[in-house]
């Protein structure tokens, strides 16, 4: 096994290139040592740790973003009050991964890139509008994080790229609000994961664990933005249909999982607008 340290990005970027075969990027390495491989023989390859890059710890706020650097924890973000203020949708997100420990380690970057269907840093930044900033030896350049994810694990993000940073847009929101269901209220993968936003540029609905990827409900958001309201939370049953795709697996139903989103967007839809923050409880069951 071999591990390259380097401490600027653009060493980072040299080496991501020039390695043979490939050299995995670790961050807080909370999900690469959960994939450590338990054959010997499988250990024999090349990490480069960005630990010591400090440029990618910066927070930055500038007049029309908040640009998070690859490095940045969710225990970063919890304790900045200026993030809490402006973005409580990334703190209730981060207050939800894991336990402290996680937490303090875990990546906003490496929750990105390990592109889990049932991430809960993912769907928090997409409902927010986040960007993708990616470097390599070439240059940079940004990719909307909605449109990051072609498939199951199928991302835009080239074999010599690095993601450098996640750019967030600063808006007015009404309302922002995130929920995670799971079987306990720690230390749990999502069942359901939900993050809303509603700005000057409309709502912003995604879900987690219920596609192959983190995904944003583009037809519920349509009827939200055009002012529909369902009567009942079955009535938005086909809009949630034509965004998602729930599966039975050995989390949950695909029907549990529809009927959470179903009640939850119900609930959404007619929060006045001028009663932001609100949660929702739903109970972890099914
Ligand atoms: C006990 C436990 C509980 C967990 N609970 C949750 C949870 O509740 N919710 C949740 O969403 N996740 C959870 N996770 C998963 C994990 O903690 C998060 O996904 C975390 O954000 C990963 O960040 P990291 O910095 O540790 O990534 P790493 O493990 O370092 O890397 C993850 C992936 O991203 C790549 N990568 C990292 N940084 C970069 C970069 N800058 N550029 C390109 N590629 C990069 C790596 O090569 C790897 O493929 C849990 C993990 C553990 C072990």
């Amino acid at each position: 096994m071999k591990v390259l340290l380097p401490t600027t990005l653009a060493e980072a970027c040299a080496m991501r290139a020039e390695a043979a075969g490939g050299a995995t990027p670790v961050a807080g390495g909370t999900d690469v040592l959960v994939h450590w491989p338990e054959r010997l023989e499988l250990r024999d390859r090349t990490f480069l740790d960005l630990w010591r890059v400090g440029e990618l710890r910066a927070t930055r706020w500038d007049d029309g973003w908040l640009e998070l650097g690859a490095l940045t924890t969710y225990w970063d973000v919890e304790r900045d009050p200026g993030i809490a203020a402006a973005f409580p949708l990334l703190v209730d997100a981060a207050r939800q991964v894991g336990a402290v420990q996680i937490q303090s380690r875990g990546t906003w970057a490496g929750n990105i890139a390990n592109a889990s269907p049932a991430a809960d840093g993912v769907p928090a930044l997409m409902a927010l509008d986040a960007v993708v900033v990616l470097a390599s030896t070439k240059g940079r350049r940004e990719v909307a994080l909605d449109r990051f994810y072609f498939d199951y694990k199928v991302l835009d993000l080239r074999p010599d790229e690095l993601i450098a940073a996640i750019r967030i847009p600063r808006r007015e929101h009404a309302l922002q609000r995130f929920l995670k269901v799971g079987s306990r209220r720690a230390q749990a993968i999502a069942k359901v994961g939900l993050a809303l936003a509603r700005s000057e540029h409309g709502w912003r609905v995604v879900a987690a664990s219920v596609a192959p990827t983190v995904r944003r409900c583009r037809t519920i958001e349509s009827q939200l933005d055009a002012g529909e309201r369902p009567e009942s939370p079955e009535d938005l049953l086909p809009a949630i249909r034509a965004d998602v795709s729930p599966i039975d697996d050995l989390r949950s139903t695909a029907a549990y999982r529809e009927a959470v989103m179903a009640r939850h967007f119900s609930a959404s839809s007619s929060t006045d607008s001028s009663c932001p923050q609100a949660t929702l409880k739903v109970s972890p069951t099914a």
